[in-house]
């Protein structure tokens, strides 16, 4: 589906949670970097499982539990012709982006990280990518360095030479800013990493849902990203790691179906990467990211990152006509949202009062307040998009902040 041929009123149709109202107004959901709204044929998808297939996986013998085996192995696939993995055996099954990058720290980091070692992220990391790698670091003596970014909310990578060094053993990077909308070139890390040795991890949780993610492509060598953000349910996520690194990482937690055989004297560990699949998952969560895969290819990821760059454009334009509007974030290279503060006005009550008009969007720190810190504000409002959304939307938030501003006499 071309831009031409997209037609946004046919792909609403599909999303039945979007024709509601909210506080007696239609109800316009501006919060998708937060969670995506699903399709109807995930919701089918799920519940024809649990009405036909649904047994546990792995270890039976009998017919529905082949039949639920086989179609939660057939997502795996699916996710890594989505992200073009090399390897099925690439594409480790976690809860969503945190666990993923929780399970890289954890297991890759008490592997190789020692006293005096670095971990290098950027500022603009949501605290998923903060916190797993501070805690490991501290566990192993090791430390966190941070790339700065600049006030329009772009990294200063012209400083990665001076800060990647001998001690560097690994980078971690978010692909698409939460909180600024801003792209990040992460081909140039990535280059700059690989040319020294050094691993890449990127969170790709904002970027999955917008654009083609070609993981041979971007020759990262770790990956994250959550379901529930990409049109699927809840509970699930996918970590992608390259096959030789993943074989030589440890367990990340102890259970079923990550063994080989289990005693008291002595346990061996199955192969990735089911070794880092500990317990039961949830299958049916994974059943229904596979047909967001489905859906996301039908529509075409490229119709829908097209879309959303219109419906980007048409809102930076459009906030800049209201008085007091303050952009948090204005990379020249952005996707997906958008961050603002008004002038003598909270963001908590921004985003009340626009729930009150029927306006879904973000408010607080996103997760990432070295961001908030650095701009030196508490929290902002933040507005994101999908593939459902229209420029009416958009109007009908800058109606919103107009009734806001009215309120408190701005
Ligand atoms: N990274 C980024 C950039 C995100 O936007 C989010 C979700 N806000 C996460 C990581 C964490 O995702 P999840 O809560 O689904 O694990």
């Amino acid at each position: 589906m071309t831009l031409e041929r997209f037609d946004v009123e046919a792909i609403r149709r599909e999303f039945p949670v979007l024709h509601q109202e909210v506080h007696g107004k239609p109800l316009v959901y501006l919060d998708s970097a937060a969670s995506c709204q699903k399709p109807q044929s995930v919701i089918d998808a799920i519940g024809r499982f649990y009405a036909h297939d649904y047994a546990n996986i792995h270890r039976g013998l009998h017919s529905l539990s082949e039949r639920a085996t086989h179609q939660f192995e057939a997502v795996r696939e699916k996710v890594r012709g989505f992200i073009n993995a090399s390897d099925v055996h690439e594409i480790v099954f976690v809860r969503g982006a945190t666990e993923g990058i929780n399970l890289v720290a954890r297991s890759w980091g008490s592997r190789y990280l020692g006293p005096g070692d670095e971990v290098l992220l950027s500022a603009m990391e949501h605290h998923a990518n903060i916190v797993p790698w501070q805690m490991i670091c501290q566990e192993r003596g090791a430390r966190v360095r941070v790339i700065p970014m600049n006030d329009r909310g772009e990294l200063e990578l012209d400083r990665l030479a001076e800060l990647v060094n001998d001690r560097t053993r690994l980078i971690g990077l978010v692909h698409v800013s939460n909180a600024l909308g801003t792209v990040n070139d992460v081909r140039k890390v990535i280059e700059h990493a690989h040319g020294r040795g050094i691993p890449v991890l990127l969170d790709a949780a904002q970027s999955v849902p917008h654009s083609r993610v070609d993981v041979q492509e971007l020759g990262c060598d770790f990956l994250v990203f959550s379901g529930h953000k990409t049109y699927g349910p809840t509970g699930c996520g996918v970590l992608y790691g390259r096959q030789i690194l993943l074989e030589a990482m440890p367990p990340f937690q102890g259970g079923g179906d990550m063994i080989r055989s289990v005693s008291f004297e002595e346990t061996t560990y199955n192969k990735s990467p089911w070794r880092f699949e500990a317990g039961t998952p949830d299958i049916a969560g994974f059943i229904g990211l596979g047909a967001a895969i489905d859906w996301i290819e039908r529509v075409g990821i490229e119709a829908i990152g097209a879309h959303e760059a219109d419906l980007l454009d048409h809102a930076l334009s459009r906030l800049d006509e209201v008085p007091g509007m303050r952009k948090i974030g204005e990379a020249r290279q952005r996707a997906g949202a958008i961050s603002f503060t008004l002038d003598g006005i909270h963001p908590h009550d921004l985003g009340t009062i626009l729930d009150r008009e029927g306006i879904a969007v973000r408010v607080g720190h996103h997760c990432a307040q070295p961001i908030m810190r650095h701009f030196g504000v508490q929290a902002t409002a933040r507005a994101s998009f999908a593939a459902y959304n229209t420029r009416a939307d958009v109007d009908a938030l800058i109606d919103g902040i107009h009734v806001v501003r009215e309120f408190f006499g701005a």
